[in-house]
């Protein structure tokens, strides 16, 4: 059962472990994502594309990302674009979803998917944005990913077999305190949004 979708915390079970490549250590019973996060993209070396590369074909891997882009933080667009591009086609080969990093960057993120092959779901973790961002990506077919901090009126405007919830780096809120917080904000109690996320997770996940 996949109820946090994406975590950075190590120790955590029943979730989606987000590492970069050469952290990368799987242990029993969990899964993971693996990619490399858009504020590390002006540290790129040849041996971390290399272990991106291998990680990624692990059955324990479930997902490709964080990667995204991120236009506050991390190297010039551009850059992290050819980086993203680098995740998206790995997705696309391996048949496992991408986890996305979007920081004032729908546009741009959009655009990479009316370019993709479109053959995998694209998650946007982490989404704050108001419901104008999020309409075109709705739209679009893409999951949304909410944890800690997001904007009401987009958790109601989300359909519910689109919804994902995630704590992300924030080791000060538990999971199902999170899931009690979105429950509220789309008006549904809190045991069936968890049913329905976790349904969502596994709808999306390849099977392992
Ligand atoms: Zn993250």
């Amino acid at each position: 059962m996949i109820l946090d979708f994406h975590t950075h915390n190590q120790q955590a079970t029943e979730a989606i472990i987000s590492v970069m490549p050469q952290e990368f250590d799987p242990q029993q019973g969990k899964r993971y994502s693996v990619g490399i996060h858009p504020w590390r993209s002006q540290q790129v070396t040849p041996a971390m594309l290399d272990a991106l590369h291998t990680a990624v074909r692990h059955p324990q891997v479930a997902a490709i990302g964080e990667t995204g882009l991120d236009a506050l933080r991390g190297a010039p667009l551009p850059i992290q674009q050819s980086l993203f591009q680098e995740h998206i086609t790995l997705a696309e080969q391996l048949g496992k979803p991408l986890i996305i990093h979007m920081v004032r960057t729908s546009q741009q993120v959009l655009k990479a998917w009316r370019e993709s092959q479109r053959a995998v779901p694209w998650v946007i973790h982490g989404m704050r944005g108001n419901p104008r961002v999020a309409q075109p990506l709705i739209d679009a077919g893409f999951y949304l990913s909410f944890g800690p901090r997001f904007n009401p009126a987009t958790v109601a405007a989300t359909p519910l077999d689109r919804l994902l919830i995630e704590t992300d780096d924030n080791t000060a809120t538990a999971i199902h305190q999170v899931a009690q917080a979105i429950a509220q904000a789309r008006g549904i109690p809190t045991q069936h949004l968890i049913t329905t996320v976790t349904a969502n997770a596994h709808n999306l996940l390849p099977q392992p």
